[in-house]
């Protein structure tokens, strides 16, 4: 192939191969990101780049509990907050031993958070309130954040919504500063722990009220949503631009806050500790079938309302739904029961588990 053009390497003729590269779809991402000199030198890294160090083994450092620290081997002394005095005093009273610390710099914050994992610790089982056989079903949805088959409704108050004009404000002023000052850093910074705060309730409220749940029943029955898919944008693409797309960024958003799957993430993970069983059945229908007749319609439902149109049962329909997911979630006990009780799937040790792989337990077969 003779080459007319000039290519990225300074050849104009005679380079077959590199410019058989470079006029393919992806050139070398060096050659895109920087055109000037040859790919694959070292470059510059800015010290801000990295705000991360782990210890994989417990050397060179150790959690004093008594006096609030961890003690770091060239590094000094971190306090610990109470809370977190609390946290690692509860694992260490279960017979855990510290084997890894990850110390991060906060960006929000000139602070700095740590991490201490522990290995063999004895699990808290505890025995459900109700009974080790009680099945309840949990219906997540925007304005009730979680329903249960029990009648409870649990609504997670709007921290994001809460911190919106706040953030808002704050974004007006940061774009009258002029960036990089020290100001613009300032706000950027305050910005960012507003945002953080916000998170860290949304977060707390999950896992209480995950905790909860758990501490009462012993088998939970969730929904299996597939909340990426739910939340994927309706933009489309340039040739084929999407319809609705505000409302649909608007309805991400509103998902986004109502914080499903935490709610979900932290049921697993108390669940787990606890010795309980989470399945996750099949949403379909749950919110249009009666719980007390079967019968499914569209036109059952009435947005808070359930009245069916067959025997004219009415209820709330979030907790008619969760009625139904209780259901299916006594049909996954007795399909689990038949197959003579087998192990559930435990996915990766919790050390190295990232939040999407902590799903609840997929519903064996169910008979119709
Ligand atoms: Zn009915």
């Amino acid at each position: 192939m003779a080459c007319a053009t000039t290519c990225w390497c300074g050849e104009s003729s005679r380079c077959e191969v590199l410019c058989a590269v470079s006029t393919s779809p992806t050139p070398p991402f060096t050659a895109a990101a920087r055109p000037e000199g040859p790919p694959g030198h070292p470059r510059f890294k800015s010290r801000r780049r990295f705000d991360t160090v782990c210890w994989d083994e417990a050397t060179s450092w150790a959690v004093d509990l008594n006096q609030g620290i961890v003690r770091i081997q060239g590094v000094g002394n971190l306090a610990l907050s109470k809370s977190a005095r609390r946290q690692l005093a509860r694992l260490a009273n279960r017979s855990g031993t510290a084997v890894t610390l990850t110390v991060t710099q906060r960006r929000s914050a000139k602070s700095w958070r740590a991490c201490v994992g522990f290995k063999a610790v004895v699990a808290a089982k505890t025995n459900p309130v109700e009974g080790h056989d009680a099945v309840v079903g949990a219906d997540g949805g925007l304005t009730v954040t979680a329903a249960l088959s029990d009648g409870q409704l649990l609504t997670m108050p709007a921290f994001l919504g809460e911190a919106r004009d706040l953030i808002a404000d704050l974004q007006r002023q940061r774009a009258t500063k002029k960036k990089g000052s020290v100001t613009w850093t300032a706000l950027n910074r305050r910005i960012a722990e507003v945002y953080r705060q916000a998170r860290c309730r949304s977060d707390n409220w999950a896992r209480r009220s995950a905790g909860d749940i758990v501490a009462a029943y012993g088998v939970i029955s969730l929904e299996d949503l597939k909340l990426t898919n739910m939340m994927a944008s309706a933009s489309g693409t340039v040739e084929h631009p999407g319809t609705n797309v505000a409302a649909k960024q608007a309805l991400n958003r509103k998902l986004a806050e109502a914080a499903l799957g935490r709610l979900r993430h932290w049921i697993c993970v108390k669940a787990e500790e606890a010795g309980r069983r989470v399945w996750a059945v099949p949403a379909k229908n749950t919110s249009r079938r009666c719980a007390a007749c079967g019968h499914t319609a569209p036109t059952n439902r009435d947005r808070p309302r359930f009245a069916c149109g067959d025997c004219g049962h009415t209820n709330h329909a979030d907790i008619n739904a969760a009625e139904n997911i209780a259901v299916l979630g006594h049909h996954c006990e007795t399909a689990w029961d038949q197959a003579g009780r087998p192990a559930m799937p435990r996915p990766k040790p919790r050390l190295r588990r990232r939040k999407a792989d902590n799903q609840p337990a997929l519903a064996p077969t169910l008979a119709a």
